[in-house]
């Protein structure tokens, strides 16, 4: 099998693979079976700085004089490399991030998808002439912000770089990538995969390291014009908060406590698949995973049971092995994840589902027994908070205007699904959902690189993916002109 060629102990700044300042690491766990894979850099200001430094130098030099056309070109050829490294990339991910490999081939996948988008949109983003006062000439350019900073998290490390800095990348920005410090490699691997494509030195920066410090020192940089966080709500608004002392704007994609609803004439065939995998995939570590299951009282019990049917079947186990559910993240979100589940039992919650843990499970792997609890209250904890674990609840409700009222009824407004045969009902619902994204008939439509994305509320601010986020890693500028 070919291999990615890099350094996990390094940073990777201006084209070069280099050691954290006094040669600080942290350990790099695996999810699985709890042993350690390797050591990272643990990059912190002063790496931080260098990356903008070399950020800067980029726009100044090669990269800032390219042409559009010649960005899209770097882009696709990345997009064809990522589909060539596709299986490496997903075993790096089974190992690091704990994700079952069919589920890490997909995001690799979305990663090319989201190259080859981007790159053959670099050229296409165009500005307006504007009717104005005779004697002028107004016009619009879109210029790039300068150096951007990526903070994306440890759950779908391809797919939010893929999102963030190719789009970033195709509108001429130079950027600084902080991955998450439990789950970095595939981050390093996509620096090495640039590099050997031709993106110039300084174009893209990779700083592996912990929140509190490289983190934070991206955020509050004076030198990045532009920052692209995503994470928890927490952390968001820390960040948003360091980024307003420098005017500098911020898209927020934060967490989701995502409904989907199924009212009383929905295809149940078609939707069983859909409500449980947009709960358990990825270990139900998902953004938008569809945490809240919302159905029509007429038919809860029927839905309950058969969701309840596919639970059992689930198999977890090793993400090496492809299991459909692996472990999560880490010791400490399985404690969370327990934690919730404690708190369910104890306010006498029914589980309707459990899937089996075998014993033959490592014994340091941090597995959670997926979990299906019906019927809860929509103003229980468990249908509020973001758990970020396999576990799903579902919640009964009479007609469209309670189905609404209940799907609304959170902090959060990320992603929904409708399901039902009725269109006008369909468009009435999803015209009145609180929310980014809203799905009929269907729940994540494989993923959607082209479909824009993002939240209200709580869920955050700011468009990714698609061609809207072309607009977001740009700013515009005015021109007008008088000639006579
Ligand atoms: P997190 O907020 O703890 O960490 C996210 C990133 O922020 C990591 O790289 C981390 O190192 C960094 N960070 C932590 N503290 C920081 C600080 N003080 N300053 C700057 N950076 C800091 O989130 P997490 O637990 O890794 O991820 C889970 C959360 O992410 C969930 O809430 C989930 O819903 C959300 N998420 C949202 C989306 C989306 O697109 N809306 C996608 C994936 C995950």
């Amino acid at each position: 099998m070919q291999s990615i060629d890099f350094d996990t102990r390094a940073v990777f700044i201006a084209g070069h693979w280099q050691s954290a300042s006094f040669g600080r690491t942290l350990p790099l766990i695996n999810p699985s079976d709890g042993s350690e894979l390797t050591q990272i850099a643990r990059g912190g200001p002063a790496e931080i700085d260098a990356a903008v430094v070399a950020a800067q130098a980029a726009l100044d030099g090669p990269w800032g004089a390219m042409s559009a056309a010649e960005r899209g070109r770097i882009l696709a050829r990345m997009g064809a490399r990522v589909t060539e490294m596709a299986d490496v990339l997903a075993r790096m991910e089974a190992l690091d991030v704990g994700k079952p490999v069919k589920q890490g081939l997909a995001d690799a996948h979305a990663l090319a998808r989201y190259l080859e988008f981007y790159g053959g949109a670099a050229d296409k983003v165009m500005g307006e002439t504007i009717p104005f006062t005779p004697g002028y000439t107004a016009l619009t350019l879109r210029e790039p912000h300068g150096v951007t900073g990526h903070i994306v998290p440890w759950n779908y490390p391809m797919q939010i770089i893929g999102r963030s800095v190719g789009a970033a990348l195709a509108m001429g920005n130079a950027c600084v990538l902080k991955p998450a410090e439990e789950a970095c490699l595939t981050a390093l691997a996509f620096a090495r995969i640039a590099h050997d494509c031709g993106l110039p030195a300084g174009a893209l920066n990779v700083v592996p390291g912990l929140g509190e410090e490289a983190g934070a020192a991206l955020s509050r940089h004076h030198g990045v014009r532009h920052l692209s966080f995503t994470g928890s709500v927490a952390v968001g608004q820390h960040v948003q908060a360091a980024a307003a002392r420098n005017t500098v704007p911020v898209t927020l994609e934060l967490g989701g406590k995502s409904p989907q609803l199924v009212f009383a004439d929905a295809d149940l065939d078609a939707a069983l698949p859909f409500l449980v995998n947009a709960g358990v995939q990825n270990a139900g570590q998902t953004c938008s995973a569809a945490s809240r299951i919302l159905v029509q009282a007429d038919i809860f019990d029927d839905v309950v049971a058969r969701m309840a049917e596919r639970y059992k079947k689930l198999v977890v186990g090793p993400a090496i092995h492809d299991p459909d559910v692996g472990p999560l993240i880490s010791a400490r979100q399985r404690e969370l994840v327990q934690g919730y589940l404690a708190a369910a039992r104890d306010s006498g919650l029914r589980v309707a589902a459990q899937a089996e843990l075998h014993d033959d499970l490592p014994k340091n792997g941090c597995y959670v027994a997926p979990t299906l609890l019906a019927p809860v209250r929509n103003d229980h904890r468990l249908a509020q908070e973001e758990i970020f674990g396999p576990v799903q609840v579902v919640i009964p409700f009479d007609d469209e205007a309670d189905a609404i009222a209940q799907a609304n009824g959170t902090a959060f407004g990320l992603v929904a699904g409708v399901w039902t045969r009725d269109g006008s009902r369909a468009l009435r619902v999803a015209r009145r959902l609180q929310c980014g994204q809203v799905f009929v008939n269907n729940y994540g439509a494989g993923g959607g690189v082209e479909l824009p994305f993002g939240g209200v509320k709580s869920s955050g601010h700011g468009r990714e993916k698609g061609f809207e986020a072309l607009y977001g890693f740009s700013t515009l500028k005015t021109i007008a002109i008088k000639h006579d």
